[in-house]
């Protein structure tokens, strides 16, 4: 928004009511009137209560860059489960890549019993180097499918390519897109048409304002709904394999009203800190939160080291389930 003071007002008290509100400003320079920008990070104040204050000539709104991702509501739905800041935490958990139909099944048979609302595994796997292991691709969607469904779960799974959009949206609930892919607008297209819901990972070296702007384009080509999903940008220390970044969290689910989860897995990339990760990711604001999982960690095809064996996976979710030990 932009509040325009009238002709010969002093700017120093109505910067003081605009503060005073949560509204962060930054005076324009040039024009006739003084101007000031009220930036995003803000509170949202009513345009009337501005217009009340004294010396205020008018107050004009913006186009808003991302019209329909702001509409979304607190709470979308996703294949019968609600997912939002106002609803209760949801849980997408699995392994990095479904490795076998047994190794699916045996995960799904313990989800269950925890109260895990979405099973996730790779099909198509986005790997850097291409030596390592690509997935099980189309035989992997029927083995997530036929496990999630024998044990009352959702599938989420990432769309690699535009080309196998439809076969992955015939056999999951929500169409991940992975970080690496947060701007292949090709590929949003091909997975919004579907008409799902979206999981919309964010890219490594993407800004807030980038990844809104990809879910917008999610929406406008047809997607149900577009859940963001924070899972770890590039930061400059080794001791985690990416940087968290839970303010992006808070000001997605705090400011923007926006269904966002968190990924410590691939955030942290070591198991040992993901309890720890996961209650800072609700207590920002997160409605959700991804785990990856696996029976043997050290045998996994993929991400073993931030992998949950059973055991501290159970005792993760839990504690996160027992408010005192948040
Ligand atoms: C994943 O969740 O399977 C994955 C590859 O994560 P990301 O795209 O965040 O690296
Ligand atoms: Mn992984």
């Amino acid at each position: 928004m932009i509040v325009t003071l009238k002709h010969g007002a002093d700017p120093a008290p109505v910067q003081r009511e605009l503060v005073r509100r949560g509204l962060w400003v930054r005076r324009l320079e040039g024009g006739d009137n003084i101007q000031f920008l009220i930036e995003p990070r803000s509170t949202s104040v009513a345009r009337p209560e501005l217009l009340s204050i004294e010396g205020v000539a008018s107050v004009a709104i913006e186009t808003p860059l991302h019209p329909r991702v702001d509409k979304q509501t607190d709470v979308v739905n996703v294949a019968g489960i609600p997912v939002g800041v106002a609803a209760e935490p949801i849980f997408m958990v699995g392994p990095c890549s479904v490795e076998s139909e047994a190794q699916i099944h045996s995960i799904a048979a313990r989800l269950g019993p925890l109260g895990v609302q979405f099973l996730r595994g790779g099909a198509f796997k986005a790997r850097t180097s291409p030596y390592d292991f690509q997935g099980h691709g189309a035989d992997a969607l029927g083995w997530l499918r036929s496990a999630a469904d024998a044990h009352g779960l959702r599938v989420v799974t990432e769309v690699l390519s535009a080309e196998d959009a439809e076969r992955v949206a015939a056999r999951a609930d929500m169409l991940q897109i992975g970080s690496r892919n947060m701007q292949n607008f090709a590929l949003l297209r091909a997975a919004a048409a579907q008409n799902r819901p979206m999981l919309l990972k964010r890219g490594m070296a993407a800004t807030v304002d980038e990844w809104l702007l990809a879910g917008e384009y999610c929406l406008v080509h047809g997607a149900a709904s577009v859940v963001f999903c924070e899972r770890g940008i590039r930061g400059f220390d080794p001791s985690t394999r990416n940087l968290l970044d839970l303010g992006a969290v808070a000001l997605l689910a705090n400011v923007h009203r926006l269904p966002v989860i968190v990924d410590p897995s691939h955030g942290a990339g070591r198991r040992d800190l993901l309890p720890a990760l996961s209650r800072a990711a609700l207590a920002a604001g997160a409605c959700g939160v991804m785990l990856e999982t696996h029976d043997d960690p050290g045998s996994a095809l993929s991400d073993g080291p931030q992998a949950l064996p059973p055991d501290q996976l159970e005792a993760l979710l839990r504690g996160l389930r027992t408010p005192a030990e948040r």
